[in-house]
Formats: structure tokens, sequence, C-alpha cells
């Protein structure tokens, strides 16, 4: 008897349905992940995250090492490559976790009908990749909740299952052939503050998170300088952690900073389960305002200043600094570039969803386009017409000005909250800013373009 288990999203040992399943079974288990050619034909393979992925199939391989197995890697369409690898190992069923996207969803009934046709069985497992799967808990009247209050209200009454165990041994059948493991040294146009993948490097971020992150997390979690967030998010991304797993470990160290995390985690649950819902809404308005956005052709120089980092606008520029640097950014950060492209500067929010997505190695089709739509106030935003003041938001949450100095060096002998308005210096100060820009646009005339936008639709 043999068990194929794909991975996907859920590059872990710990806390793994689908290994745990095909293990329970009678025989041996191949342990398969195929480099999907369909992720890279969708223009969703960018370098960060092929690199984060390098390290965590490596990590992989070398924990089913461990245990007296391997990772058999195979590229190709995921179907084709599975139906072969199964075919080879004369398995009798894959299992493999379930997912939200409109395309992982297809994927998984082209996969369950070629299977089925060669007489085997295909077993996809819920809450893998989610805490709560999207559709285990919906409102009364609809087959999704479109506000988070309820949602959350109800995905806190749900029971978790149980943390499952890391396998002791796998054995995996002789003579199936694999690739190479990608390498992440191999990869051109990585940002050089890429954070390290993998399983192991994802519980030791973990451990640390909860020994001295965590109690910290609700007073702390918007300090933009302080960096007081778990950056588990590529983690989650990859699934080299578990959600399940955290949220049952935040509960058990309790208090408010835990309280805060999981309403957290909750919002990646909540995204998952609109876009199961609608999976249009990775591309088109999830409600439409009828925006007529400046385009790619009609705003390019502003689009260009704000992707490089040089609007103007301090804040803006050092987010979109250090994101290009890390792959990563602050959330606050997030919520203020996206919401000075799609309101102030009135450009389309698909425009910077997919710049988001060339440099974030946790670039996720559902928490980045509906965090997206949730700011440009086309989501599930109760305020759709509200407008983040770059300026007034720096100063609440980088007060002495850490943060843009340490993204934006023209600026870094300014001292204090001044580094926020750059253009307010005058005389030696003024003269100290060397090369960086002016503002882009006047707040004032963004917002009044912006409102008369909105009045129009
Ligand atoms: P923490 O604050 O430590 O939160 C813990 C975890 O909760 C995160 O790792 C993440 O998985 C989840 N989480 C937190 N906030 C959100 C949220 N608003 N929506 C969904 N999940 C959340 N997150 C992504 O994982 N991928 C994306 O592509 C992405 N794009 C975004 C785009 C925009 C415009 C905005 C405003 C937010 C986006 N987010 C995205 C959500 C959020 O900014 C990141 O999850 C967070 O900054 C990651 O840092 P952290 O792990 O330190 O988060």
């Amino acid at each position: 008897y043999v068990s194929v288990v794909l991975f996907t999203a859920d590059l872990r040992l710990h806390d793994h349905p689908p290994l745990r399943a095909a293990l329970d079974g009678p025989g041996a288990v191949v342990p398969l992940f195929v480099r999907d050619r369909g992720v890279a034909d969708a223009g969703f393979a960018a370098a960060n995250r092929l690199a984060f992925l390098a390290d965590c199939l490596r990590d992989l391989d070398a924990g089913l090492r461990e245990r007296g197995g391997r990772l058999v890697v195979r590229s190709g369409d995921v179907v084709e490559e599975v139906c072969r690898v199964a075919g080879e190992a004369d398995a009798d069923e894959v299992h493999m976790a379930a997912d939200a996207s409109g395309y992982a969803r297809r994927r998984e009934q082209r996969l369950r009908r070629a299977l089925e046709a060669a007489g085997r069985r295909l077993h996809v497992h819920e809450t893998v990749t989610t805490a709560v799967a999207p559709g285990a808990v919906t409102p009364a009247s609809s087959d999704h909740f479109a506000v988070f209050t309820p949602y959350f209200r109800q995905w806190s009454g749900q029971p978790l299952r149980d943390v499952l165990r890391a396998p002791r041994s796998v054995r995996v059948p002789p003579g199936i052939g694999s690739e190479e493991l990608p390498s992440r040294a191999a990869l051109p146009g990585i940002s050089p503050g890429l954070a390290e993948g993998g399983e192991r490097a994802g519980r030791k971020r973990l451990a640390a998170w909860l020994r001295s992150g965590l109690a910290g997390y609700a007073d702390r979690h918007d300090d933009l300088a302080g960096d007081a967030t778990s950056r588990l998010s590529p983690h989650l991304h990859f699934g080299t952690l578990s959600p399940v797993e955290l949220v049952h470990r935040a509960r058990r160290a309790g208090g408010p900073g835990a309280e805060a995390f999981v309403r957290q985690v909750a919002w990646r649950d909540f995204h998952r389960q609109v876009l199961a819902a609608r999976p249009g809404a990775a591309g088109a308005d999830y409600r439409t305002r009828h925006d007529r956005w400046r385009s790619e052709r009609t705003a390019r120089e502003d689009i260009e200043a704000w992707r490089e980092g040089r609007t103007g606008y301090p804040v803006i520029d050092a987010a979109m600094r250090q994101l290009r640097h890390e792959g990563w950014m602050h959330n606050r950060a997030r919520l203020l570039t996206a919401s000075f492209l799609a309101k102030t500067l009135y450009v389309d929010w698909r425009v910077g969803a997919r710049h988001f997505l060339e440099l974030l190695v946790d670039g996720d089709l559902a928490s980045n386009q509906l965090n997206w739509q949730w700011v440009a106030g086309t989501g599930t935003d109760t305020r759709p017409n509200r407008v983040l003041n770059p300026v007034a938001q720096a100063g609440r949450h980088d007060p002495d000005g850490r943060y843009v100095r340490r993204w934006v060096p023209e600026l870094s002998g300014v001292p204090g909250g001044a580094v926020h308005e750059p253009w307010k210096l005058t005389g030696p100060d003024r003269a100290g800013v060397g090369a960086y820009p002016d503002p882009v646009v006047g707040l004032a005339e963004g917002l009044a373009r912006f409102k008369r936008a909105r009045s129009r639709g």
C-alpha cells in the first residue's frame, strides 16, 4: 500500500494532517513537491518567494532524511506530475491540503478526476493552511462573512483540532526519481535582507516570538521602528508553521498580547474565506465604487516614484525601500503605502498589489489582494472613503523618526519627528537633506481629487 503526500503551501513535518493520514496507513509514503508551471505562468513566481521556497524544500528534505525518508521534487503541470509519480509508485491514494484560491481549487478538481480515472483516491485535508476552514463558519444569510467582527466572534468559538506531532520515521519506496533541490544561491534578483526559509527557521522564530515578543504585541504592534510584530507571515504563507499550532500556543501563553495576535491570525483566515467564496475578488473589485482609477499609462511617473521610494513623503519612501530591501514590510507601513497609492495618488489598487506581489516574501493572493481592496475601499472595509494621512500617521507610529532614518539615508541628519516633513526645513537643515525629492502631490490636492472621484460614483 503506497500513499503520495503532495506538499503545496504546507512545507513542514509538524502538525501536518495529510502526512499523518498517509503514515497512519499500512505502507510506504512518497513525499512529493511539484514546482508548478502554472504558478510561474501566472507571473506568481517572484524571486524572493522562489528563494524562500528553495530554503523550505531543502529543510523539508533534510527533516525527512533524518527520519529515514526524502523529498521527491518534480517540475511541470501538477496534475500530470502527481499522476506520473503515483503511477511509478503504484500508489493507492494521494493526500494534500485544501487551499482557497480559484486556481488551487481548479487544480484540485482536475487532480481528483485524473486520479479517479486511474483508480486512485484523492484526500483533501482542511485546517492545514488555515486555523478554521473557509466555509466552516458562515452567517445566516450568505455563504461567507463580508465583515470581520462577526466572523471573528464565530471563528473564536470554533473548536480547534489537536496539534499533531512530527513523525518519527518515514518510509519512502525505492526507485522514485527526484530533481535536484533548488538553491537560493542560484537565484538572481533576491532582496539582500531576505529572511531565511524552512521549518527549522520558522520554529526558531516562533519560539523566540512566544518567549519575548508576544507579551508586548498589543501595545507595540504599530510601532514602526520597534519592529515588534512576529514576522511569521512568510512561514504562514509557505506553511512552514501551522496556523492551528500557532493559535494553540498563543492562547496557552495568554494575556492581551496573545489575544491581539490571535485576532491577526484570524484576519488571515477571514480573507481566505472571502476568496474561497468569491475567487474573482483576486482581480476584480469585491464591491465597486465606480472608480475610474489612474492607470499605469496615465500616472506613470507617480507610480514609478511610489515603487522606488521617492514620493517625497518620508514614511512612504522608507516603507517602499524596506519592501525592496527585505521583501517584507511592516503592516502599518503596508496600510500607509497602499492608501497613498490608491487614494492620495488615486491609482488602481491592482497596480500596487502587483508590485507588492513582485517583492513580498509573504506575497499571498488572499491576504494581499483583499488587504489592498480593504485599503482601496472596494473590499470589506466599512469605511471605504477613509484616507490615511501619511504625515499624521508617521507622527503617531514613528514619533521620533527612527524608522524613516533607518531606510532613507538622505534624511539621516534630520533629528526627531522633523524628519517627516522635510519640506518645512529651512536654512542649513534644508541643505542637509540633499537630493531628497519634493512631494509628488500635495496631501490636500490628493484628497480633493479622491473626494471628487468618489462623489462622482
Ligand atoms: P503579525 O502582526 O505578527 O501578525 C501575525 C500573522 O497574522 C501574520 O503573520 C499574518 O499571517 C496574519 N495577519 C496579520 N495581519 C493580517 C491582515 N491584515 N490580513 C491577513 N493576515 C494578517 N499579509 C500576508 O501574509 N501576505 C500579503 O501578501 C499581504 N499583503 C498585504 C497588503 C496590504 C496592502 C496590507 C495592508 C496588508 C497585507 N498583509 C499581507 C497583511 C499584513 O500586513 C501582514 O500579514 C503582516 O504585516 C506580516 O507581518 P507579521 O508576520 O510580523 O504580522
